[in-house]
């Protein structure tokens, strides 16, 4: 007879890894958390720049922490390490590299199918956040012969690049603010003023770009992108247009709509997910937390207290 979990966890984030904490910490112990990385917090890893300030309250977003994951301010690398005690402290069995594909309600279970195997549970969070989909602008294309130079992360960043790095969100504030040690950069925003930025990041971008640090260019959006000579020239707005080596795009993430359609959950007109208080979606013991189940916003604290209400509620009512 094949295992069959109390819950499977899909996504192995600070949504993914709180419910596996709470789990065992409330009495579910049997449990499977799958993670398509090849390590937990894949979002942490690849969009967060190194040392990078870790606020619990990100954004304003003051949230009181409801269940035992005791996450607090830090860095990139205190929150990853913090994690990684989590899951070495718990015996919680996680597979990685394994990319779940579907969720297909059989009865009273759920197979969830990844591209080697497939796994039978009785409870099933999404917690798959919107990162594996960064967001791509949407007026204009990236022609092909250039996608190795439009990044979304700095992954790519070569030193002494002329970098653009698009968006208005302290995300793109600090990638900006990272590059400028190694590279000349330019951050554009569409609009006239930051308005989402903490006080720190804002004094630092009009601080940089005093010292002629860094260029900011703000209130003209890009009309289109086109490949000069293997590089990128970058239209905008106003008429003019810059010869860049990347452009990076941190404009945040997209609901991976065909994904949760395969697992047969109910969407609204904008293509979110439908569910009730306790983030149970219309296909009962299937439920989506974390970044996935906020319209907008979210934080490591929100993620972490969407899995703690759901794995105090399968256990009132499921188990
Ligand atoms: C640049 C940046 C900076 C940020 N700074 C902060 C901050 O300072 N403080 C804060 O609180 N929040 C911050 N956030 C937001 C925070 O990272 C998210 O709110 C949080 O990570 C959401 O957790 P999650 O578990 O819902 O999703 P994620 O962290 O996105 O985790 C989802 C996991 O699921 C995995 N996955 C995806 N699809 C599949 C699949 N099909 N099968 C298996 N696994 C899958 C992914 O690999 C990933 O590891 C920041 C976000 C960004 C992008």
């Amino acid at each position: 007879m094949p295992q069959v979990y109390d819950l499977i966890i899909i996504g192995g984030g600070p949504g993914g890894i709180g419910a596996a904490v709470e789990s065992n910490v409330l009495g579910i112990k049997n449990i499977l958390m799958i993670e398509k990385g090849d390590n937990h917090s894949q979002t942490i890893r690849k969009f967060y720049k190194e040392h990078k300030r870790v606020d619990k309250d990100y954004k304003g977003q003051v949230v009181e922490l409801e269940g035992s994951v005791k996450f607090e301010d830090g860095t990139k690398e205190s929150t990853l390490d913090y994690f990684d005690s989590l899951l070495d402290n718990d015996e919680i069995d996680a597979i990685f590299n394994s990319e779940v594909e579907s969720v297909e309600k059989s009865g009273d279970t759920f197979l969830v199918t990844t591209a080697n195997a497939g796994y039978i549970g009785k409870n099933v969070i999404i917690a798959i956040g919107r990162m594996g989909k960064p967001n791509k602008p949407t007026n204009y294309k990236i022609p092909p012969s250039i996608t190795q130079r439009v990044n979304f992360n700095l992954d790519k960043c070569v030193p002494g690049e002329k970098i653009l790095v698009v968006g208005g969100g302290n995300s793109a504030a600090e990638y900006a603010i990272d590059l400028t040690a190694k590279y000349t950069v330019t951050l554009n925003y569409r609009r006239t003023k930051f308005n989402r930025l903490n006080d720190i990041n804002l004094e630092t971008l009009y601080r940089l770009n005093g010292l002629e640090k860094m260029r900011l260019r703000l209130g003209c959006d890009i009309t289109s992108l086109e490949n000069e000579d293997g590089l990128v020239k970058v239209n905008f707005t106003d008429g003019y247009y810059t010869i860049y080596d990347r452009v990076i795009y941190a404009i945040g993430g997209t609901t991976p709509v065909e994904f949760l359609k395969k697992c047969g959950i109910e969407l609204d007109e904008k293509g979110e997910p439908i569910f009730d208080e306790n983030y149970e979606t219309s296909s009962k013991g299937l439920f989506v937390g974390g970044d996935i189940a906020v319209r907008s916003g979210g934080s490591i604290a929100i993620a972490l207290n969407h899995t703690h209400h759901i794995v105090s509620y399968i256990l009132k009512h499921k188990k």
